[in-house]
């Protein structure tokens, strides 16, 4: 846990969450500002700041994502209608909160502009 992240407030339940699933060192959330009808937001517990740290979990935990984040998909109605997941990295991504996190978006047609 780094104490001064966010995320990792709130794997530690000291920060309030709206948790929706929570499975394996994985925690997903609704995003507090949603930009999507669903936009959920899905994490390792362990502390890595972005996708370019992915060599900070362990290989169950790298393998372990994409399936965790298809299952909350799932779990929110999203797999017959589609959904979205992005990621950012650094300053021209715009990434604000630097715990890796995957957005899940979804729940209506999304913008074709990324
Ligand atoms: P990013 O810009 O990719 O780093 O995304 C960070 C996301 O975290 C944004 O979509 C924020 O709305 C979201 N966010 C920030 N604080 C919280 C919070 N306390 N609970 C849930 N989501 C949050």
């Amino acid at each position: 846990m780094s104490e001064d992240c966010l995320f990792c407030r709130i794997v530690a339940g000291e920060i309030p969450a709206e948790i929706v699933a929570r499975r394996d060192g994985f925690v997903a959330f609704r995003d507090i500002d949603p930009k999507a009808p669903q936009h959920v937001l899905v994490i390792p517990e362990t502390h890595v700041p972005s996708i370019a740290g992915t060599d900070g979990l362990s290989a169950a935990e790298r393998a372990e994502m994409p399936l965790f984040i298809s299952e909350v998909a799932r779990s929110l109605g999203l797999q017959d209608g589609g959904y979205r997941v992005t990621t950012n990295h650094g300053a021209d991504a715009r990434q604000s909160v630097l715990h890796l996190h995957w957005h899940v978006m979804g729940g209506a047609e999304l913008s074709a502009s990324m």
